[in-house]
Formats: C-alpha cells, structure tokens, sequence
C-alpha cells in the first residue's frame, strides 16, 4: 500500500518533539535559537506594506537571481547566467527533490555516501530508482575505492554533501579529482552536491562543485538561505545547474511549488546587498570551539569538527546502549535532545556517536554542557 514502506517520521522531527515534552535542551534538529538579524526584520516589516505578495516569475525574482549570480562569481570564481542556470526552491529540500525526480529514471542508480543525511533517498524510491548506499572512511572521508566500485552504466547520480551533516568533514582537493575521474569513466553520471552548509567552515577553505570548470556542466549544486542567514524556517534556497539540466528540473519545479514565497524573495533580494557572507564562518567557529571547550571536562569524546553547526561526539566511554536509547535516556533522564548518528546510515551502524547542533546561544550552551557533565 505505502509507496515509501520503510520511512517513518524523521529523527529531527522525534528528538523535537521529545524534547518539547521533556522540557530539555534542544540540541538536536539543526537550527538557531538565537534572533535573527535585526535588519533582515525591518526590511520584511517595511516591505510588507509593498507590492510584494503576488507571484513572482517562476524561477525566481530577476534581481534575486542576478545577486546569487555575483554571489557565486565572487565565491567560486564561476560565471553563470542568472536566468538560465539558477533556480530559486523551497528550501535546498525541494531543489534536491526537483533534480532527483527530474534526473533519475526507473532503475537506474544514484550512490548515497553513508552516513547521509535523510531526504536523499525518498525521491529516489519514488521514481523507482535503487539507492546505493556506500560507507565513506572511519574519518568520513570519501572511500574512491568503493565508489568507484559501485559505479557502472546504470548510476545517474552520486550525491555528495560537503560540508557533511552529520560528521562536519570536508572535502580535500583530492576528492576532486577523483570525482573527475568518476564523471569522466561514466559519460551519463552527474553529480548532486549538497553543499547548505557551504559558508559554514573553519579552519579549511570549502572547495565547492563551482570552482570545477570539468564539474561545471555535470553538477548541480543546492544552497540554502536557511543555513547561511539563519532562517531556516523560511524554507528559501537555490540550485544552480547548466542551462540543458536546469530547463528540466524547471519542468518538476513549476508543478511542485510553481515558485517561492514571494515576500521571502523580496526580503533577501535586500537583504544580500548587506551581510557578507564571509564572516559566517568565524561567528560559528567561535561557537563550535565555546561549546567545544564545555564538554572537554565531559566523559564524551569529540570528533574533529571541520564544518557545518554540527558537532559530533563518541559516548563509548559512558555507556554500551545502542545510540538511539542513548539519545532517548539523554532526553528523560538529563535533559538534552542530540541526534543518533546510525539514523544516518541504511545498515543502522552504531558508532556510539552523537551529534549535538551548537548553533544555540551561549547560555543555552552552557546550560547543556552542565548537564552533560553529569554523564
Ligand atoms: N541538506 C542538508 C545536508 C541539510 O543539513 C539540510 C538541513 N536542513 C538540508 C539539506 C535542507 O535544507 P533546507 O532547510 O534549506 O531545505
Ligand atoms: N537539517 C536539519 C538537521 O540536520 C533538519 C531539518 C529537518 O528537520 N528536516 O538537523
């Protein structure tokens, strides 16, 4: 009957909800809790007395269009045409649902580099493709053995997410080539690179799909608002693909949401002009390496955290439980909500690992990191 029988609710969704009814610190779902931008709120309440409720062209507002376009040449150093190669979703959710359903056929392939985060594989199924799931590296890193392994003439697409959610590993150069190299032995394989969390990163630049002129006309890459302005109920981002591949995620596109929250387009088409997105990185490299120093003089141990608001870190000390009752006793029983990470694999493999979202005030912080040091 169920057309997706295996899905259920989402674990971002659960851990909320457990967490509202614990009254515990919620630490789990990636989003902020601090306020937004003050001058993002006085644009939306002036323009909310403008011409601004109504449709907007189908791809998105002209002007928005235009700035992402410069944004993308300033960044990544590549020059695309805005009308034609940028598309404006509901969210990085949907322009990952759009590519997928328009790209993938029944029975073709698409590689999932495990652990993933959780909406690639539903749009897949649902267009009766097979999802192949393949375990990166014990450090996260992309294992080109396996993946080249898993590759043949039926892979349409391998997603790759970089920034990583859950584990905050990045790419190196070198996975570039090898990426090249996967492209280039399978003519039909293109590439979806998730990269939400592309401003989110410390210590190491992020090297995007974009700065790859061989990647250009076999990528599409999904952005989101959401991460980068700290918005991420708004459900705005963008995806940017070559003419040919983006006029038909256009066709899924227009029948899905036709376009996007016009007074969010608006908003942000002002709001672009002021922030730069460049000091992002240092504003959450300051809160990861805060809550980091809270939870050293804690029994759980830290993974590296390259990227992204998410840190992740290793319970084996403290308990034997499978991750997900540990999540679940870390909710009742001191009052903080964190993510499982073996939801994140379709093996359920148990690291004994947890992921926390710090992109939270630092008095929330710190109240989590008190308990936590009851453990
Ligand atoms: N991809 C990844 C890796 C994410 O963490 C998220 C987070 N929500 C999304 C996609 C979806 O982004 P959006 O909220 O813009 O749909
Ligand atoms: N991306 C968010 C996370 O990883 C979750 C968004 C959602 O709940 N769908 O926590």
């Amino acid at each position: 009957m169920s057309k997706l029988p295996h899905i259920g609710t989402s674990i971002f969704t659960v851990m909320s909800q457990m967490a509202s009814e614990h009254q515990a610190i919620n630490l789990s779902q990636g989003f902020p809790n601090f306020p937004v931008d003050d001058r993002l709120t006085a644009i939306l309440s002036r323009i909310a007395k403008e011409n601004v409720h109504q449709y907007t062209p189908m791809s998105g507002l002209p002007s928005l269009l235009e700035k992402i376009a410069i944004l993308t040449k300033e960044t990544y150093g590549r020059e695309i045409a805005a009308k034609e190669e940028i598309l404006i979703t509901a969210g990085a959710t949907e322009g990952i649902f759009a590519a997928i359903q328009t790209l993938v056929k029944a029975n073709e392939e698409v590689i999932i580099l495990d652990p993933s985060y959780d909406c690639y594989e539903a749009p897949i199924l649902l267009s009766n493709a097979k999802p192949i799931r393949v375990s990166l590296n014990n450090n996260f890193t992309p294992n080109w053995e396996v993946i080249f392994a898993a590759a043949n003439e039926k892979t349409k697409l391998i997603i790759i997410n970089n920034p990583h959610n859950p584990t905050g590993k990045m790419w190196a150069e070198n996975d570039f080539v090898q990426l090249e190299k996967l492209v280039d032995a399978y003519p039909n394989l293109l590439v979806l690179s998730d990269e939400v969390y592309e401003y989110i990163t410390f210590e190491q630049p992020h090297i995007s799909v974009n700065h790859h002129p061989k990647l250009w006309h076999r990528s599409i890459s999904v952005s989101s608002f959401g991460k980068s302005f700290h918005i991420t109920g708004w459900k705005i981002g963008y995806v940017i693909a070559p003419e040919n591949i983006m006029r038909e995620i256009k066709k899924v596109h227009q029948f899905l949401v036709f376009s996007v929250s016009s007074i969010a387009q608006h908003a942000l088409n002002e709001y672009i002009d002021l922030v730069d997105v460049k000091t992002l990185g240092g504003f959450y490299q300051q809160k990861r390496d805060f809550f980091r120093n809270l939870i050293k003089d804690t029994k759980l141990d830290l993974l590296p955290c390259e990227g992204t608001y998410f840190q992740v870190a290793s319970y084996a000390n403290i308990s034997e439980e499978n991750d997900l009752d540990f999540t679940k006793r870390l909710v009742t029983e001191f009052g903080v909500a964190t993510i499982p990470i073996s939801i994140f694999y379709a093996n359920g493999k148990d690291n004994k690992c947890i992921r926390f979202c710090f992109a939270k005030d630092d008095k929330t912080l710190m109240q989590a990191a008190e308990r936590l040091r009851q453990l």
